[in-house]
């Protein structure tokens, strides 16, 4: 059954010590990072005012299409559609024969880990290589990122010495500045040689048919520029109005991620190179749909919003269990336990809003306000009205019907917690937890007191 083996990569990871330690080493970072860049009453500007601009062009979607269609072309930048992955993976393929490709450079692009490209495109005998240094190294390792922002950040400095001294052929000293100068030398003669460069993209400016891709190590520019051919796989919700809708999105997306400002770098792609300019003599836009406009007008629509930061990772108190492998899924942590099921069919993918505490923390550092864990709930009930739920969880709550019911002997239950806390934390443990905690009080009257009141529900049921 699909929600063992995910309990299973679950359990793995849990027991996995150095797994959480490199784990929780780098989210914390990229959190204190970004608590620290802004004051809160900026960052709440920055916020209502970047989700108002990302749910107006949500919900605008298919104008801004047409309009971003017709701006691009205008601007010889040729623009294809595709349904799904499949299609927009066969374009790539098409486009890149047509060129006679050998060798492909690719920048990070979530779309494009989404569609499993690499693997097509090695399939049909090219060469692809992962060019932001944190793609390059789980390329290397031959896994996915486990991460949107950072997808080697459950790797220890060790293991990334010793896969660059595996592929160098000598070995590679861990320190930084010679892992990178390593990296360095490797991808440099790529770009030089390469026929094709693929990008992501992180905006689609409409009113300027532009592509804007933010980045921190030029690795995206030099994708963008030195190939002759560069294509640009997309999902089609990233499109924007115009610069001015994309501005806060943009000041907010960094912050968010890493607690930076500003990106090292932000490129803005209009184009093939003109004459006598350097460049790429074509580019190619795939604006890629793949289950985004079946979201659209729902109940999850503002989802599409999402900057794809990692924030909500990063906070998330069971990604930092497990990382992002265990999930199975390209996107982890909770926008990926909210957007897989959303996406894909599978019974897998259905469980995933099961990977959460229900805290909440997701939702507030979320920069543009996507109620993630009202949708990890809704999802929940979903998948369990799907027949979909662990064995174990299921027979938790059914073991505890069964004893809190009927209702008095709940009540019984409920009493004796509130008279262990009185008495200071109750049991020696629960004190030494609640020494640097809050706990707070059992609630005067649950919830299942009122509806039974209401005469919503049965006493006993
Ligand atoms: S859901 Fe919010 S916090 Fe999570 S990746 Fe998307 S924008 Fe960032």
């Amino acid at each position: 059954m699909a929600t063992e083996e995910l309990a299973g990569r679950v359990a793995a990871a849990v027991a996995n010590r150095g797994l959480h330690e490199a784990v929780a080493r780098s989210v914390d970072r990229h959190s204190y990072a970004a608590i620290a860049a802004l004051t809160p009453d900026v960052r709440r500007v920055y916020k209502a005012r970047a989700r108002a601009a990302r749910l107006r062009s949500v919900r605008d979607l298919a104008s801004l299409a047409e309009q971003f269609i017709r701006e691009a072309e205008r601007r010889r930048i040729v623009v294809h559609t595709a349904a799904d992955g499949v299609e927009a993976v066969g374009i790539v393929l098409e486009i890149a024969r047509q060129h006679g490709a050998r060798r492909i450079v690719k920048s990070k692009s979530m779309a494009t880990e989404e569609v499993e490209l690499n693997r097509q495109l090695a399939t049909a005998g090219m060469q692809v290589l992962e060019t932001d240094l944190g793609e390059y190294i789980v390329q290397l390792a031959g896994q996915r990122p486990s991460h949107i922002v950072a997808p080697c950040l459950h790797m220890a400095r060790d293991e990334i010495a010793g896969l660059f001294s595996r592929e160098a052929g000598r070995e590679i000293a861990k320190d930084t500045p010679s892992l990178t100068a390593f990296a360095r030398e490797r991808l440099r003669e790529e770009f030089r040689q390469a026929d094709l460069g693929i990008s992501g993209g992180n905006f689609l400016v409409a009113s300027e048919g532009a592509v804007v891709l933010v980045t921190n190590e030029g690795n995206g520019r030099m994708c963008t520029t030195l190939p002759k051919v560069h294509v640009a796989l997309v999902g089609v919700e990233k499109l924007v109005a115009d610069f001015a809708d994309m501005t806060d999105a943009l000041r907010i997306l960094p912050v968010a991620a890493t607690g930076q400002l500003i990106t090292s770098y932000v490129s803005i792609v209009r184009g093939p190179a003109g004459a006598g300019e350097e460049g790429p003599q074509e580019v190619h836009v795939v604006l890629m749909d793949s289950g985004r406009s079946e979201i659209l007008g729902g109940p999850y629509e503002e989802v599409l919003a999402c900057i794809r930061c990692g924030a909500c990772l990063d906070i998330c108190p069971v990604y930092r269990q497990t990382g992002g492998h265990a999930y199975g899924s390209v996107y982890s942590g909770p926008i990926g336990a909210v957007l897989t099921p959303l996406l894909s069919s599978e019974s897998e993918a259905q469980a995933l809003p099961f990977l959460s505490s229900l805290c909440g923390a997701c939702t507030d550092v979320c920069p543009v306000g996507i109620h993630l864990h009202e949708h990890l709930v809704a999802l929940r009930a979903r998948a369990a009205a799907r027949g979909i739920a662990f064995p174990a969880e299921a027979g938790a709550f059914r073991a505890l019907r069964r004893l809190w019911t009927p209702g008095r002997r709940y009540r019984l239950v409920r009493g004796l917690m509130r008279g262990a806390l009185r008495l200071g934390g109750g049991a020696p443990q629960l004190r030494a937890w609640t020494k640097g905690r809050l706990l707070p009080p059992v609630a005067p009257r649950h919830v299942a007191d009122l509806l039974i009141a209401e005469g919503l529900i049965e006493e006993g049921r």
